[in-house]
């Protein structure tokens, strides 16, 4: 029974990127589905789960990673610019520039500001409404 597992996992595809965001978007079909009970929904699931299956069984290793490194050349550059993933890009920008800059909130607009460190007392004007703060750095 070993033995007939390894061979039929022996030279499949297994997950990638593309199966996870697949899984995830099979995952959110299951839960519009129970809220709708759409029958068109519960069919494109259906087909997302054996596309799903499809590629981690599959053993044309090369084509499968060509589709993944496809769908990573349109979703990675996308995710990097989604909204909802700004604010850890803005605190990890903000940890990588500690010691050079500080960044202040508009206290019009709410935009964050960044600003030399070291210049004293100056006054910030925001680029994005044009009201004006002062801050020290
Ligand atoms: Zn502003």
């Amino acid at each position: 029974m070993k033995d007939y597992l390894r061979n039929f996992f022996n030279g499949r595809y297994g997950m990638d990127s593309l199966n996870h965001a697949l899984f995830f978007l099979y995952f959110i079909l299951l839960i519009l589905f129970t809220f709708t009970h759409s029958s068109i929904i519960y069919t494109f699931s259906l087909i997302i789960l054996v596309v799903i299956l499809f590629r981690v069984l599959s053993k044309d290793t090369y084509r499968r990673s060509l589709e993944n490194q496809k769908f990573n050349n349109v979703f990675v550059p996308f995710l990097k610019n989604a909204p909802f993933l700004k604010n850890t890009n803005t605190i990890k920008t903000r940890f990588s520039q500690r010691n050079t800059h500080r960044f202040y909130n508009c206290p019009g607009c709410h935009q964050t500001i960044r600003v030399p460190k070291g210049k004293g007392r100056i006054q910030i004007r925001c680029p994005k409404c044009g009201q004006t703060f002062i801050k020290t750095t």
